[in-house]
């Protein structure tokens, strides 16, 4: 494994985020805890890195110190050209978010479309198959958001067997394009929408939100570098009405993929609801653990790591 070559040449390894901004990510908090329980002697680091320097810094990682890295807003589709080689559901996905240096080569990953299926199956969701997979067989998913991360939503869930699927987006073309190429590779119906009054609730739903409506966006990140998060998106709202939610049967299951704040609006609705919900923390333990392994070979000590999340 890479990580051994690594090591017998030098002590000083260096894995890190590359993003814009990257100052509010609780990566480090984690990874480190998880790199430091093992013994393995490397930093985990925030590399700010506006689009004009991207590739500069992936070309970084071909230096021998450097175990890899994770990839985040607004980079996660422009380093696909950018590494050596993309696994086929990175590619099918569009969007890479961890680069592992290994033999030279820069290989690309998407670690977020499982690990929102480790999230969900660690909040009861579904069954583990044999071969670490997750099945969802008998749900009906409903996925706010057609960017990046509901992209790789989109794909986890059509793997991992949902009965359908529907995508609600702001631009309906989104929704369409993201549902057709899912609908490729799936036998099963997916569904676009633009207007949350159309969604016909149906039991056993997980309803996944994955837009930003309803984050917070760090005071310190304002004005830091090229990207601005979503200029639509405030935190005190939800990105499906009460009204739409309050029809849906009392086992849905709502999942925020926002962390931050914990509680978000759409997670207090369905909690006041009855609902069961969780926020997208599993989910950066379940991707973050997925990207520890490829990095290094060795299982992820996701005990440490949800203890230094405060999970
Ligand atoms: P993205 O690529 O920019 O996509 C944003 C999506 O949200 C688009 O579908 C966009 O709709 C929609 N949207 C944005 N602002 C909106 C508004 N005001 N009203 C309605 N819809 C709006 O972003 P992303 O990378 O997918 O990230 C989305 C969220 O997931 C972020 O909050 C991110 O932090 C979170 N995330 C969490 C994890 C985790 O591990 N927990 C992992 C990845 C991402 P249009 O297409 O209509 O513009």
């Amino acid at each position: 494994m890479s990580l051994r070559k690594h090591v017998v040449s030098t002590n000083n390894l260096r894995v890190g985020l590359i993003g814009d901004p990257v100052a509010h990510s609780y990566s480090p908090r984690f990874q480190q805890a998880a790199l430091d329980a093992l013994g393995i002697p490397a930093r985990y680091e925030l590399w700010y890195t506006p689009g004009n320097q991207l590739i500069e810094r992936v070309r970084m990682l071909c230096n021998k110190n450097y175990l890899g890295a994770n990839v985040t807003i607004p980079h996660k589709e422009a380093v696909l050209p950018l590494v050596d080689k993309v696994d086929p559901l990175a590619e099918r996905i569009g969007a890479v978010n961890t680069i592992v240096h290994h033999d030279a080569y820069l290989h690309g990953y998407n670690t977020d479309a499982q690990g929102l299926l480790n999230a969900l199956h660690s909040h009861g969701l579904g069954t583990l198959l044999q071969d670490g997979t997750v099945s969802l067989k008998g749900y009906t998913a409903v996925l706010l958001g057609a960017g990046g991360a509901a992209r790789a939503a989109a794909f986890a869930l059509a793997s991992a067997g949902v009965a359908r699927l529907i995508i609600l987006n702001r631009h309906l073309e989104r929704a369409q394009l993201l549902a057709a190429e899912v609908q490729k590779y799936y036998d099963e119906p997916v569904f676009s929408l633009n207007d949350p009054d159309f969604l016909i609730p149906q039991p056993s739903a997980i309803i996944i939100n994955s837009t930003p409506v309803g984050m917070h966006e760090p005071a310190n990140t304002r004005g830091q570098g090229n990207h601005k998060l979503d200029s639509g998106s405030r935190e005190d709202e939800s990105p499906l009405p009460a009204e739409i939610l309050a029809r849906f049967s009392p086992d849905t299951f709502v999942y925020d993929m926002i962390y931050n704040p914990t509680q978000t609006r759409l997670l207090t609705q369905a909690s006041i609801m009855g609902l069961r919900c969780a926020n997208g923390l599993s989910m950066l333990l379940h991707q973050g653990a997925l990207s520890f392994t490829i990095w290094t070979g060795r299982p992820a000590p996701l005990d440490v790591m949800s203890k230094a999340l405060m999970l």
